[in-house]
């Protein structure tokens, strides 16, 4: 018997089947769409016809630079659907990048959506591979642009073919979907996800001791559908029949709540800065929140005072997650095991403010200077991983080899690991404070620091030093009503009780702004660079 491959479009297949009533809820600029799992079926059958005949071809790249709405969900199906493959491309990186990017990726057809049109047209000249722009809005008219040839995606639609059959001659080791990583220093590298690894990813996120997304579900993915395929939860969603709500463009924490309270959201997943920012509108209690069984927070280090804050003041479940581009993203979930629902509730927090146990599927290891290090939550080491859906190459670049040596995704964030087998993230080996051949951990620092009230965020680096080579220092933005209210000596006299007395911050730097990446994580290289002579400069 021929052996089954696993196929992205099947995935589709089944929600047109199963849940042909269920929906896919999608905000876009001018209005919030309602479209079953039967009518995003046929149009990504249209938008793959329409592929075929612009010439897209099995191995082709097509490139999205878009928003989370259907339009995106329907690409993210369609382009596979061909033997193609889906290019997302990270909106907020830089022209250069976004240039970078699509040559490396050879993209040969781009779907835009209307308001990000802009940048192409300052761009295209230096686009070498890309045959036809596709415009993505809720018109058939194609706007004024100097890009050439523009279609309008919806007249496009109207033209396909609502019965076209997807490929399903793909071996399942062949790609699929192409991210190049968020990249806080040096150039982009692609990550290849292959049909396999998408597959199986997605049923890992449905796993019950994971995030348990199923079909009752009311998925709200608010992570960006162009970074790691918004944590697979839209293929994961549509595979399960779950109802997904897309959030569109430019959304507000306003918009989120609205959104979360209007449709029932269940489950919704993003980074802490997001989570941080609708904390503050929920707060004030004009939201119902009530249907929320989880709040997925992932990419940064979930500070636990955010997880008591949802837990006890909303009564809302929040669970920490973690993973990388090159892992599809998903690696570790912290949740509880059923003996540890008895600890002291601040025993519970410190616990799942980890980023928490391996998903099935998925080998560890943890290595330090003496090879693999003791299950003791104190010895620190790289977290090295390979599995299913961890990448074992960065796409056409091999001056990154060593990162995937022996077969092991080498991560470049340093562990510890309990003897429950929970990791927790303590650095990246770029962002590590060496002091006295020591090191300091700023995740622990920064969770402490911000536990102080009149704290809004905190990053704390590591700058040079004469005698210690590296010492840390905070930077820290306080609240509006707080500013030019606390010293320094405030925010060190607060954390001096958690940490022996050299863990302590040389200096506070308050600041305005905490400089950040494209996918808004804290930007620790720049603050490194600036900060350089901080510490040595006469005061
Ligand atoms: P990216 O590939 O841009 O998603 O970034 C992946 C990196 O983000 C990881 O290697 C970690 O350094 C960091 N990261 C992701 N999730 C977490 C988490 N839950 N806690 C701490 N750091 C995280």
């Amino acid at each position: 018997m021929m052996p089954i491959q696993l196929n992205v479009s099947t995935m589709l297949e089944r929600a047109e089947l199963f849940y042909p009533r269920k929906q896919v809820i999608s905000r876009t600029l001018n209005q919030v769409h309602r479209l079953t799992y039967k009518e995003i079926g046929e149009r990504t059958r249209r938008l793959s016809s329409v592929l075929e005949k612009l010439g897209v071809e099995a191995g082709d790249r097509v490139g999205t630079f878009a928003w989370n709405h259907h339009r995106h969900l329907e690409a993210y199906f369609a382009v596979p659907g061909l033997g193609a493959v889906i290019h997302t491309i990270n909106i907020r990186l830089s022209p250069e990048h976004v240039v970078y990017i699509i040559n490396h990726a050879q993209d040969k057809v781009l779907l835009i959506d209307e308001d990000l049109l802009p940048l192409f047209e300052k761009i295209k000249d230096h686009l070498h591979s890309v045959k036809a722009y596709i415009v993505m809005s809720d018109s058939t008219e194609v706007p004024s642009s100097s890009l050439e040839p523009l279609y309008s995606y919806e007249a496009l639609l109207a033209e396909g073919d609502p019965e076209f059959q997807f490929r399903k001659d793909i071996d399942e080791y062949s790609p699929a979907g192409i991210c190049y990583t968020s990249s806080t220093s040096g150039i982009p590298k692609g990550v290849v996800y292959t049909h396999r690894a998408l597959v199986l990813h997605s049923m890992a996120v449905g796993l019950a001791d994971t995030l348990a997304l199923g079909e009752t579900d009311v998925a709200m993915p608010v992570v960006p559908m162009f970074h790691v395929n918004a944590w697979g939860m839209p293929y994961a969603a549509t595979w399960f029949g779950s109802t997904q709500v897309l959030p569109g463009p430019r959304f507000t924490p306003e918009v989120l709540a609205e959104l979360i309270s209007q449709e029932k959201v269940t489950v919704t997943a993003g980074v802490p800065t997001v989570w941080l920012g609708l904390y503050t509108v929920l707060e004030e209690g004009n939201y119902n929140t009530g249907s929320l069984r989880a709040i997925v927070c992932g990419g940064s280090a979930a500070p636990p005072s955010l997880i008591s804050r949802y837990e006890d003041r909303l009564g809302i479940p929040f669970y920490h997650a973690y993973g990388m581009t090159e892992t599809t993203p998903l690696v570790t979930v912290a949740r509880l095991k059923s003996y540890q629902q008895s600890l002291s509730k601040e025993q519970q927090v410190e616990l799942r403010a980890k980023q928490g146990i391996l998903v099935p599927g998925l080998e560890m290891k943890v290595e330090g200077v003496n090879g693999d290090v003791k299950w003791d939550g104190q010895e620190m080491g790289e977290l090295l991983l390979r599995g299913p859906w961890i990448a074992g190459e960065y796409y056409l670049d091999d001056s990154t080899d060593h990162i995937f040596e022996d077969g092991w995704l080498h991560t470049g964030d340093i562990a510890t690991v309990d003897p429950e087998g929970f990791i927790k993230l303590v650095d990246r080996t770029k962002d590590l404070i060496k002091s006295g051949g020591e090191w300091i951990s700023s995740v622990d620092l920064e969770n402490a620091i911000l536990d102080h009230e009149a704290v809004f965020e905190v990053v704390v680096v590591a700058v040079p030093d004469v005698q210690w080579a590296e010492r840390p220092v905070a930077c820290v933005v306080l609240k509006d009503e707080y500013k030019g209210k606390v010293t320094k000596e405030d925010i060190l006299s607060f954390v001096a009780p958690k940490f022996p007395k050299w863990w302590l911050p040389d200096d506070v730097v308050f600041m305005d702004e905490i400089p950040k990446t494209a996918v808004g994580k804290f930007l620790k290289r720049r603050l490194r660079e600036q900060l350089k002579h901080h510490l040595t400069k006469p005061s």
